[in-house]
C-alpha cells in the first residue's frame, strides 16, 4: 500500500446523492449493467488518450497497447477494472465523480416522485454511468493518474455511496484508472470469470479495444501459482467499420447505449458507408426517449467524430441541423485531418456537404419508420415532434420532406392526439378540395369546439387542429405541401373554393346584400373595436365570430410576443355574423339604438371569448349582460 497524503472527505453534490439513492433502490432487476457502464467510460478514456497522444506522443509513456482489463477476487469479493487511458487528476476525480455537471439536473431531480417504479423509468432519460458501480458494490475505490503526470500525482477516490467520498494523493506508477468494486453481500456472483465473460460478451462486444480477462488456469497442487495470462474476450473492432449484414441488432443496440450514454434501446438506426469524392461512414440513431435536457440550450448534442477510426471529438455539432439535435451516433471520415477543430468544422465545405447528406439520411430513416412502424413513429412524435417542428424554419431545402413527417391533431380524431400526417390528410380530402385547412389555438378543448369549424363540420371537411405554442410560428414557414396551400380557417375571408357550389355562392351573395343595412349599423355600434363587419358563411350554430386579418398576427404569436415583452403591432379583428341565427334576427329588428349597441358588444365579446382571447373590458361585458338579464326577467 502506498502512502496516502492530503486526505480529505468531501460531500457529494445533492443531485449525486439523489441519483445514487434512486439507482441503488430501483435498478435491482438488471444489476449486471454496471460493467457495461464502467467499460464504456474506460473506452472513452482510452479514446481520449489516443487522440491527445497524436499531438503529444509522450502521453503514451512507452505503453501504446491500449486496453481494458477486468479481474476478480472470489475471496475478497472484489471486481477490478483497469484501463490505461487518459486517467484523472485529483481535481478531475473530485469534480467528475462528485458532481453532475449537466445543466438542468436539479430540475430533473425534482421530478422524482419517490415511487421507485416510476422513477426507474426516469433514470433512463438520465443515464447512470460511473455511479452504477454502487448497484453492486457497497464500497468503490478508484485509483487514477492522468497520462503525462508524475507518478506521485495519482489519486485515490473512495466512497461507500452514501453522503460523501474521500480523496487522497497516492503514487500510481501506471497511467489510467483502476476501479475496485467491493461487492455487497449477496452480489458475490459477479466475482466469477464465467459470469464476467458473459456480461462483457453481451454488452460490450462492440467496444473497439481489447477487454481482457485472466485466463482460467487450473491450479496444480503443490506447485506455485502460475503468472496470470490474459485473454481478450470481446471482438475489439470498431462496430461501424464492419459490413451491415454482419452486425446483429443487439450489437447495434449495445453500441448505441455506449455512444449515447442511454439506458434504453434506440428506436431506429441507419448505418452507411459513403465512397467516392468524400469517404465516410456514419451510424445514426433515433433514441426511443427524449433526454431530460432536450430543450436546454447547453445540453450535449451532435455526433461522435472519428477520423480514420481515431476518436477526435464528442458532440461534433456541425454535422446535423439543430432540429435533429436528438440524433446520436458516430461519423468516421477519411477526408478530414486528425487535428481538425470545432472552428475548422464550422467553415469546412466538406462538412457542409456531409451535413446535407447526413440530414437526408435521418429524414429518410424517419420516413421509413413512419411508413413501416406507424405505432413506433407515434412514440417518436410524442417525444420529438416539437423539435421537428423547428425544422421548416431552419432547413429550407428539406421543407417539403420535413412537412411530410409532421403530425397533427385534427377534427377526425376525438382525443387531440397528433397522428395525422399531411399525406393522410390529402389522401382523404374531399373531392375538389385543393387546400389544407387548419386552426390554431391555446388548447385542444378550445379549438375543437371553435365556431370557426362549423361550416367544415357541416360539409365534412377535415381541419387540422394546432395547439402547440410553436404552431402558428411553424405555419408561417409552411406555404404549401404537395402543391396544396395551407389555409388558416380563422383568417381572412374564408373561401372554400370548389367546395362551395355555385348555388351556395349565389345564395350567400344575396343574403349579404339583404343584410347591408345591418352591417352598417353594426359598424357604427362597434366602432373602433373592429376592422370590418361582414356576413359570415362559416357559421351554422353560433351567432358571430371574430376573424383575423389576412396579414395580422394570430392570437398565439401575439401572446408569445407579449410574454417576451415585445411590442405587438395593433390589429383589429373582423366581426362576422351569422344571418340565420335567431339572436342576429333579433338584433336586426331591434329599434332601440341603446339595446342594439349593448347586444352587439355582447356578441363581439362572446366571439372573443370563444376564440380563447381575453376581454379588453370584462366589467363592461358583465354590466351589459346583466342589464339584458334584468330586462328579460321583468
Ligand atoms: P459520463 O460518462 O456520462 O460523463 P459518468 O458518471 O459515467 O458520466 O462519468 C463522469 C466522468 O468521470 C466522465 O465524464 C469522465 O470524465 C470521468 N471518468 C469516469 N470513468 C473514467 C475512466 N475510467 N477514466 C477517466 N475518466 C473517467
Amino acid at each position: 500500500m502506498s502512502v496516502e497524503t492530503q486526505k480529505e472527505t468531501l460531500g457529494f453534490q445533492t443531485e449525486v446523492k439523489q441519483l445514487l439513492h434512486l439507482m441503488i433502490h430501483s435498478l435491482y432487476s438488471n444489476k449486471e449493467i454496471f460493467l457495461r457502464e464502467l467499460i464504456s467510460n474506460a473506452s472513452d478514456a482510452v479514446d481520449k488518450l489516443r487522440f491527445e497522444a497524436l499531438a503529444k506522443p509522450e502521453l503514451l509513456e512507452g505503453g501504446a497497447e491500449l486496453k481494458i482489463r477486468v479481474s476478480f477476487d472470489k475471496d475478497a469479493k472484489t471486481v477490478t477494472l483497469e484501463d490505461n487511458g487518459i486517467g484523472m487528476s485529483r481535481e478531475d476525480a473530485v469534480t467528475h465523480l462528485g458532481t453532475i455537471a449537466k445543466s438542468g439536473t436539479a430540475d430533473f431531480m425534482k421530478h422524482l416522485s419517490g415511487d421507485q417504479k416510476k422513477d426507474s423509468h426516469l433514470i433512463g432519460q438520465f443515464g447512470v454511468g460511473f455511479y452504477s458501480a454502487f448497484i453492486v458494490a457497497d464500497k468503490v475505490d478508484v485509483f487514477s493518474r492522468r497520462a503525462g503526470a508524475a507518478t506521485s500525482e495519482g489519486v485515490h477516490w473512495s466512497s461507500k455511496g452514501e453522503g460523501d467520498f474521500e480523496v487522497a494523493t497516492v503514487d500510481k506508477p501506471e497511467r489510467g484508472t483502476r476501479i475496485v468494486l467491493h461487492l455487497k453481500s449477496g452480489e458475490d456472483e459477479f466475482a466469477d470469470g464465467w459470469r464476467l465473460r458473459n456480461i462483457i460478451k453481451k454488452y460490450s462486444d462492440h467496444i473497439a479495444l481489447p477487454i481482457e480477462l485472466p485466463k482460467e488456469v487450473a491450479a496444480v497442487e503443490g506447485e506455485e501459482q502460475p503468472a496470470i495470462e490474459w485473454e481478450t474476450v470481446n471482438r475489439a473492432s470498431a462496430l461501424w467499420t464492419r459490413p451491415r449484414t454482419e452486425v446483429k441488432d443487439e450489437e447495434y443496440q449495445e453500441f448505441y447505449k455506449h455512444v449515447a450514454h442511454d439506458f434504453e434501446n434506440p428506436l431506429s438506426w441507419s448505418h452507411n458507408k459513403v465512397e467516392g469524392k468524400l469517404e465516410y461512414t456514419s451510424l445514426l440513431y433515433v433514441p426511443t426517449r427524449a433526454p431530460f435536457d432536450l430543450y436546454q440550450r447547453e445540453a450535449p448534442k451532435g455526433l461522435k467524430l472519428y477520423v480514420q477510426r481515431v476518436f477526435v471529438m464528442d458532440q461534433a455539432e456541425s454535422f446535423l441541423p439543430l432540429y435533429l439535435r436528438f440524433i446520436k451516433g458516430v461519423v468516421d471520415s477519411n477526408d478530414l485531418s486528425l487535428n481538425v477543430s470545432r472552428e475548422i468544422l464550422q467553415k469546412d465545405p466538406i462538412i457542409d456537404s456531409m451535413k446535407s447528406a447526413l440530414t437526408k439520411r435521418v429524414l429518410d430513416m424517419l420516413e421509413k419508420l413512419a411508413k413501416n412502424e406507424p405505432e413506433q413513429y407515434k412514440g417518436f412524435w410524442k417525444n420529438f415532434g416539437q423539435v421537428m417542428k423547428e425544422g421548416p424554419a431552419e432547413d429550407f431545402a428539406n421543407k417539403e420532406k420535413i412537412a411530410g413527417l409532421l403530425r397533427f391533431a385534427s377534427t377526425q380524431g376525438d382525443d387531440g392526439e397528433q397522428v395525422v400526417g399531411l399525406a393522410d390528410y390529402l389522401a382523404r380530402a374531399k373531392e375538389g378540395q385543393d387546400k389544407i385547412y387548419y386552426l390554431t389555438g391555446e388548447t385542444y378543448a378550445q379549438v375543437k369546439n371553435s365556431p370557426h369549424l362549423e361550416v367544415f363540420r357541416k360539409k365534412g371537411i377535415e381541419v387540422l387542429l394546432l395547439t402547440d405554442r410553436i404552431d402558428e410560428w411553424l405555419m408561417s414557414y409552411l406555404n404549401d405541401f404537395d402543391g396544396k396551400s395551407f389555409v388558416d380557417v380563422a383568417r381572412g375571408d374564408l373561401d372554400l373554393g370548389n367546395l362551395d357550389s355555385e348555388e351556395d355562392k349565389k345564395a350567400a351573395e344575396e343574403v349579404a346584400k339583404s343584410k347591408e343595412g345591418l352591417v352598417e349599423r353594426l359598424k357604427t355600434a362597434l366602432g373602433e373595436s373592429v376592422a370590418e363587419v361582414r356576413v359570415s358563411h362559416r357559421l351554422t350554430d353560433s351567432p358571430a365570430i371574430l376573424a383575423i386579418g389576412e396579414q395580422d398576427l394570430g392570437l398565439q404569436m401575439r401572446q408569445i410576443l407579449e410574454a417576451s415583452g415585445q411590442k405587438v403591432p395593433d390589429s383589429k379583428p373582423i366581426f362576422e355574423f351569422n344571418p340565420a341565427h335567431p339572436l342576429i334576427e333579433k338584433l336586426d329588428n331591434e329599434q332601440s339604438d341603446e339595446r342594439f349597441g349593448d347586444l352587439s358588444h355582447i356578441l363581439f365579446d362572446q366571439a372573443a371569448l370563444a376564440a380563447g382571447d381575453s376581454l379588453k373590458d370584462p366589467a363592461a361585458y358583465v354590466r351589459r349582460l346583466n342589464k339584458l338579464l334584468v330586462e328579460l326577467s321583468v
